[in-house]
């Protein structure tokens, strides 16, 4: 994949339209924040980041009959922030380091490989960024996980 610029928040829709269409999921995925926000990077790996998150969230609400994730878009400084957040039960206090952890997984045997957190977070910091808990929680009450990316530069 090439650096190039594009709009996450495209991408964040295709990755989440992808992950839905796969899962027996009720849960809405609403967007916040900006309707575009142009970045700099490889998008087919932005797209499974954006993927991975969406498809921890639909995990997080399964089994209830209503749920909530919500993607948002802004901008900080000279980077371009996306966030994924849920109204599920959570990241526990005591997990919040461990659930990067390649392996880490509390899902069954078959379910998870527990490796969605850590290779997500490999190709953020490949784009100069972090993946992490959202600092300020989750706007839903549940799980809130955020990664930045450097802003485009060019006129498009
Ligand atoms: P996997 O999804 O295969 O378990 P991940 O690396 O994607 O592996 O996630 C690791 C663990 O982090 C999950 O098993 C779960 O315990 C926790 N986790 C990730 N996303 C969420 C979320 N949205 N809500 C609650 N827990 C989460
Ligand atoms: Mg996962």
């Amino acid at each position: 994949g090439e650096m190039v610029e594009f709009d996450l928040v495209e991408t964040a829709r295709i990755a989440a339209t992808w992950v839905r269409r796969g899962s027996k999921t009720m849960a809405e995925v609403r967007f916040t924040g900006l309707p575009v926000l142009k970045v700099k990077g490889r998008p087919g790996h932005i797209q499974q980041v954006a993927m991975n998150l969406v498809q921890n969230a639909i995990d997080a609400l399964e089994g209830r009959t209503e749920g909530a994730i919500e993607i948002s878009a802004r901008v900080a400084g000279d980077r371009g922030v996306l966030s994924v957040a849920d109204s599920g039960p959570g990241v526990p206090e005591d997990l919040a380091q461990a659930v990067f952890d390649p392996f880490f997984t509390t899902k069954p045997v078959g379910r998870g490989t527990g490796l969605g957190l850590s290779i997500s977070n490999k190709i953020v910091e490949e784009h100069g960024g972090r993946l992490r808990l959202c600092p300020s929680g989750s706007a839903l009450g549940g799980a809130c996980f955020s990664f930045d990316l450097p802003l485009a530069t060019g006129e498009s």
